[in-house]
């Protein structure tokens, strides 16, 4: 078994490492062998609200934080991302023994975070207002401010790409924030906080505490004085935020929540290229993705021979310990397992036809074969709800009408993508999907300069790209009056 150093395990609060106000820890396990890597403070309300007024004070306005110009919370977010390049190995190992995913992907998904923190670096002093031709003798113009500060919830799929997501617009405009990680991946959270204060970010701006949804996470949601809280996780989580959100303070909200995204291929493309493309839209991180494209339509025409290919792809799948070079380690924990296990079983059980895998992998560790399933029919319970695992849902369809209506029938509305040489079918699904991230002829291009977020039962706003900085802005209207209209 790998040794990775664990160099922090306390809450950071006001760049400081501190024991819970209760003195509880928890543990954090080890997927790959169901062993405990370490003991965790365990932050609670007392933590967060001690979080709550470190991140407040951090706000004020003459504060340090509040007084610095943009630019230098570009060069903040500059060092932060050479720290975490300087870091990459030790972060993606600490990454791979949390969450167990396999350690080249840990080393791409940092490399890949640095270039969001690079890009919210240059966003930092290009937020912008408007000046408006406003009614009346007046000028008109617009400041854009800091909401506040924030709380923000993360999940343990993805959890450094999501600190990022989340920390590095807080960053750029000037925010504060109080961040509690996922309890099933608490360790890489702790150590970007390192990374943070040796960066030169300011006491109080930054804050992370571990801990429990029901206990710390809702100390966030239900706190007064955090101005807006960002949530990445389950929808029915999602709902709890929502309503504590309204009954509070009305703090604003932005969710990115679960998906059952369609990917569909056309009778026009090629087999073997969109067989391995649909695989890595079901399978990549072990089908831990809210974006997962679980849902496979594939046109009658080429069906069988897809099935086939799909099949042949998913067998060679690598699974196994995640420090060596494989494509798949295990599922996050145990609920987990027993979810994914569930919803294979319900598969079989409603008659889709498992093509490969279907099983468990050894008795020690959370893995789980990679499995596919053909002749999925849309009621089927692994054709509505997420399974978030390494399940790939097939499906057969006629006609590009009938397929519209079918890839809409769900109450989520994530991700979406085609493949095919058509371009006017193409952009006839894109325009006709209710998704937040369509694909054309690939899956799952996710890009700082992009937003992302989704429909319906997906979520509420967006992150990345130019909307995800607006969603950490208040918009102040200034009129001034003149004399005489000047322009
Ligand atoms: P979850 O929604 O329960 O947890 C996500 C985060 O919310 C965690 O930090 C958790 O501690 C916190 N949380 C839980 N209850 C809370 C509450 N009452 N108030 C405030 N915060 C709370 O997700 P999960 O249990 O880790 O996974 C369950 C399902 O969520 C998965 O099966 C999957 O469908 C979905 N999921 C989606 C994403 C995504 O990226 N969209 C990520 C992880 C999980």
């Amino acid at each position: 078994m790998t040794r990775v150093e664990i160099k922090y395990t306390k809450l950071f609060i006001n760049n400081e490492w501190v024991d819970a106000v209760s003195k509880k820890t928890f543990p954090t396990i080890n997927p790959q062998d169901e062993t405990v890597i370490t003991q965790v403070a365990e932050g609670d309300k007392a933590d967060i609200d001690k979080a709550v007024s470190a991140a407040k004070k951090a706000f004020h306005r003459y504060s340090e934080w509040r007084t610095l110009d943009a630019s230098q919370r570009g060069r903040l977010l500059l060092k932060l991302a050479d720290l975490m390049e300087r870091d990459v190995k030790y972060l993606a190992q600490l990454e791979t023994l949390d969450c167990g995913k396999p350690v080249k992907n840990a080393e791409n998904e940092i490399l890949w975070s640095a270039g969001v923190v690079r890009y919210y670096a240059g966003k930092a002093d290009k937020i912008l207002g408007n000046t408006i031709p406003a009614d009346g003798e007046v000028l008109t113009f617009t400041l854009k401010e800091p909401v506040g500060v924030c709380g923000q919830i993360l999940p343990w799929n993805y959890p450094i790409p999501m600190f990022i997501w989340k920390v590095a617009p807080v960053l750029a405009t000037g925010c504060t924030t109080v961040i509690k990680p996922a309890e099933q991946s608490p360790l890489t959270a702790l150590a970007l906080a390192a990374l943070i204060k040796e960066a030169g970010v300011p006491a109080g701006v930054v804050n992370v505490v571990p801990g429990y949804g029901p206990t710390a996470g809702a100390a966030i949601t239900h706190h007064p004085d955090v101005d807006k809280v960002a949530f990445t996780g389950s929808t029915e989580v999602g709902r709890i935020i929502m309503s504590a959100a309204a009954a509070v303070n009305l703090k604003r909200i932005t969710l990115e929540l679960g998906g059952k995204s369609p990917l569909v291929i056309c009778n026009d493309a090629d087999v073997e290229k969109a067989a391995i493309l649909a695989h890595n839209a079901a399978f990549s991180n072990g089908g831990q993705c809210c974006v997962a494209g679980t849902r496979t339509y594939v046109q009658s025409g080429i069906y069988d021979k897809f099935v086939e290919k799909a099949a042949e792809i998913a067998r060679k799948r690598s699974v196994g310990n995640p420090f060596e070079n494989v494509d798949q380690g295990p599922q996050i924990d145990q609920d987990m397992f027993d979810k994914v296990m569930g919803y294979i079983d319900a598969g079989k059980k409603a008659g889709a036809k498992c093509v490969v895998g279907g099983g468990r992998i050894g008795q020690v560790g959370y893995y789980i074969q990679p499995t596919v399933f053909a002749d999925v029919k849309d009621d089927m319970k692994i054709a509505r709800e997420e399974i978030f695992g390494p399940v790939q849902s097939i499906l057969k369809f006629d006609t590009l009408e009938e397929m519209i209506d079918r890839a809409n029938d769900t109450d989520y509305g994530l991700g979406a993508g085609i493949v095919t040489n058509d371009i006017t079918a193409a952009l006839t699904f894109v325009k006709h999907v209710r998704a937040g991230s369509t694909w054309i002829n690939l899956y799952e291009h996710v890009v700082a300069q992009t937003p992302f977020g989704g429909f319906k039962q997906s979520g509420l706003g967006r992150e990345m790209g130019e909307e995800g900085i607006q969603q950490y802005l208040e918009n102040k209207t200034v009129t001034i009056s003149l004399p005489k209209k000047p322009f």
